[in-house]
Parts: C-alpha cells; sequence; structure tokens
C-alpha cells in the first residue's frame, strides 16, 4: 500500500562525470522497479541531474524557508521547483549539528517546502546520548511534532526518515528491531498528532548506515518504507542492491 523509496544523499560528493553515470545506470535500471528512486546530488548538479531523470526523482539537500531575496549562498522552493525538483531534506542532523539549522528554521522550511509542494523528507534522530539515557522517543517525538505542529498535512505531503545520529556514517546499523520499534511510535506520534488514516500511508524511511547488506532485514519490517542511503549511496551497484531490496518486500 506505500510505495517504497529509497534515496540517496550524496552529501558533499560527487562529480560531473559521477553524476553523468549515476544518471544513465539508474535510469536503465529503476525503469520496472517498484521503488520511487530518489537521487539528491549537491546542489550544484541537482539540474544537471534532474535533467537527465527518466526513473527516479531528485531531493535538493537544503532549502531556504524565504521566497526570494538577501540571502547569499541560498536557493528557494521555486527555484528547486523550477529546475523539476520533487524533494527536499530537512533537518538532517548534519545541518542540525554543523549550519545551526533549528527547530524553528526546520518549522518554517517544512512549510515553506509543502506550500510550494515540494514533498519534505524530514529527518528526526536521536545521538547516542539520548538513547543511552532513554530519550531517544522523546527526543525524536519532539523533534516531528516541533516541524510539523500548525500544519495540516497528508500523506502524500511529507515523508519522514528515521536516522539515529549514531549510525550515521558509523557503520553502525539500528538493528532492525530497534529501527522498526521506533517507525511503529513515528507513526503513532503522526496518528496522535494529524490521523489514522494520515499515519498509515506516510511512508517512514530508515537512515544510518544501510548498506546492501543490511537492507532487506531493514525494509522488511512493517513500518519501515525504504532508506535514506548515505555512503552506499555513492556506490552504483550498492545502491542498485539497496533499492532492489526495497522492491522485493
Ligand atoms: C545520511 O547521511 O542520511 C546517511 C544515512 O548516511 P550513511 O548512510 O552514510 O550513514
Amino acid at each position: 500500500m506505500r510505495i517504497p523509496i529509497v534515496a540517496g544523499n550524496w552529501k558533499m560528493n560527487g562529480s560531473a562525470s559521477f553524476a553523468n553515470e549515476m544518471c544513465q545506470q539508474i535510469n536503465a535500471f529503476a525503469a520496472d522497479l517498484d521503488v520511487e528512486v530518489v537521487l539528491s546530488p549537491p546542489s550544484v548538479y541537482l539540474a544537471q541531474v534532474q535533467l537527465a531523470a527518466e526513473n527516479y526523482s531528485t531531493a535538493a539537500q537544503n532549502v531556504h524557508f524565504a521566497a526570494a531575496g538577501a540571502y547569499t549562498g541560498e536557493v528557494s522552493t521555486a527555484m528547486l521547483r523550477d529546475v523539476g525538483c520533487g524533494y527536499v531534506l530537512i533537518g538532517h542532523s548534519e545541518r542540525r549539528a554543523m549550519f545551526a539549522e533549528i527547530q524553528e528554521v526546520l518549522a518554517k522550511k517544512l512549510a515553506a517546502a509543502v506550500e510550494a509542494k515540494l514533498l519534505p523528507i524530514l529527518c528526526v534522530g536521536e545521538t547516542l546520548e539520548q538513547r543511552q539515557q532513554g530519550q531517544a522517543f522523546a527526543v525524536v517525538k519532539q523533534q516531528l511534532l516541533s516541524a510539523i505542529s500548525g500544519l495540516d498535512i497528508t500523506a502524500d505531503q511529507i515523508v519522514v526518515a528515521y536516522e539515529p545520529i549514531w549510525a550515521i556514517g558509523t557503520g553502525e546499523t539500528a538493528s532492525p528491531e530497534q529501527a522498526q520499534e521506533m517507525h511503529s511510535y513515528i507513526r503513532t506520534v503522526l496518528a496522535e498528532q494529524i490521523s489514522v488514516a494520515m499515519a498509515a500511508k506516510t511512508r517512514i524511511l530508515y537512515g544510518g548506515s544501510v548498506n546492501a547488506e543490511t537492507a532487506s532485514q531493514l525494509f522488511s519490517q512493517p513500518d519501515i518504507d525504504g532508506g535514506l542511503v548515505g555512503g552506499a549511496s555513492l556506490k552504483i551497484e550498492d545502491f542498485k542492491n539497496i533499492c532492489s531490496a526495497a522492491a522485493s518486500q
């Protein structure tokens, strides 16, 4: 009932020739796949990757909430729409930690994306310390609610990505059980905040050191609807295997 998504976040990696190769390979590979494949290159390559898109979509890694103006270095939702981009990552833990993206700013970005009909992939997740102190669920709930409160959104206006910070780029993946427990909890929070129907239809992705070996078990969990993939999305064969794992669930 929920079509899975596998999104590859290249972060600040890649080149024009890498993008070209990836686009060709994914166009050929994803033609008959029952998965939405999303490529998220650095913004300088976004238009190139989107122009080549036949069987995938693109996601920006960031966006500004203002419509236009004196915001050197930023891009707007309208600019992303203008080049055909369909998704935008919001609240990635690297942006929260390294670029001081506080919750108020993320809420504005989310609202701007929804308003512009860009599909936000809202990233939430706890640190290792928060997990060890038994705060993981409270932290994720707070991140989720501070981003969506006040918005009357439907399941086709948002994607949530649970990305425990301790699993991002560390090689340490959450166990399928740990991930499932949090995904199910996120669905409960959405049901309480918005509606049971919306919660049941919303895609919730797992992110954090997903690789070709761990993908199948993670994606077979009932509340995991695909993945947000960092490091492994730069290895074309690994990324294809991860997409295949999502398709076979
Ligand atoms: C990410 O950056 O969203 C991510 C999940 O990275 P990695 O797969 O490398 O842990």
